[in-house]
């Protein structure tokens, strides 16, 4: 009877479980089925089976093994999220380093083309002022010379001295074939005596642009060019050209 109740009281456990309280139960049965079971308790704990007897081991492995390949997958993805990163920073810094070198470049020239466009030239390349201003004598109307005569044989190239547009072109008389321009300072230029015309009104000219060819056409003794600086287009308003061409930085 106490046999049957005791067994009775372990109808849950696990076979093993049972299997243990039967073998340690045996010696216990001729007391109480309860110290059977206290008997049995840490005989369990005790004979828990060691993972690589149960052939847990290899599957517990494999589990690691297909983590750590998961864990490995997520790590490359993150590298080369992280890579990506990085490349397009590096793109858009090279970008941007390419950007203000061009900038930078775009700057310089601008400013190289203000320096160009503000430098005055002589009207005559390589060449010096034969007669100065304001030079007496019975040759000018006005009783003295209104300009500088820039030594030149007929057909030498005559240039714009600074940028300006064309605003008369055409016989004056005295002065022969002429070009007037006013310069971008609001000042006016005038070229004498010219054998050729290459400009025409409104036309806009660059320091060293060629705008004629010397000459001998006009009140002359021989060819040369005639220059004049002046406040407005016309006769009598001359100033000093070679202090204006020297305020220019012309050499002169
Ligand atoms: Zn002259």
């Amino acid at each position: 009877m106490a046999f049957t109740r005791a067994t009775g009281k372990h109808r849950r456990p696990s076979r093993m479980h049972r299997t243990t309280a039967r073998a340690v139960g045996a010696a216990a049965l001729t007391t109480t089925g309860v110290l059977g079971t206290l008997a049995a308790a840490p005989a369990l704990a005790a004979e828990a089976p060691a993972p690589e007897e149960t052939g847990l081991t290899p599957v517990i492995t494999i589990g690691d093994s297909v983590a750590q390949k998961i864990d490995a997958q997520a790590a490359a993805q993150r590298q080369a999220a992280e890579q990506k990163k990085a490349e397009e920073a590096a793109r858009q810094k090279a970008a941007e380093l390419a950007k203000k070198e061009r900038e930078a470049k775009e700057r310089a020239a601008r400013e190289a083309e203000r320096k160009r466009l503000n430098a005055f030239v002589p009207p005559i390349s390589g060449s010096y002022v034969s007669t100065g201003y304001r030079t007496g004598g019975s040759l000018w109307s006005s009783g003295s010379h209104t300009g500088i005569d820039f030594h030149a044989a007929s057909g030498t190239a005559v240039h714009a001295v600074g940028v300006g547009t064309v605003v008369q072109t055409g016989w004056g008389g005295a002065y022969g074939n002429q070009i007037v321009i006013r310069m971008a300072d609001g000042m006016y230029t005038q070229y004498g005596h010219l054998s050729s015309i290459g400009v025409s009104v409104g036309q806009k000219v660059v320091p060293g642009q060629q705008i004629g060819l010397s000459g001998a056409t006009g009140n002359v003794t021989g060819p040369h060019l005639h220059f004049e600086a002046r406040t407005s287009p016309d006769y009598g308003s001359d100033i000093d050209p070679v202090a204006y061409l020297r305020k220019h930085g012309v050499n002169v």
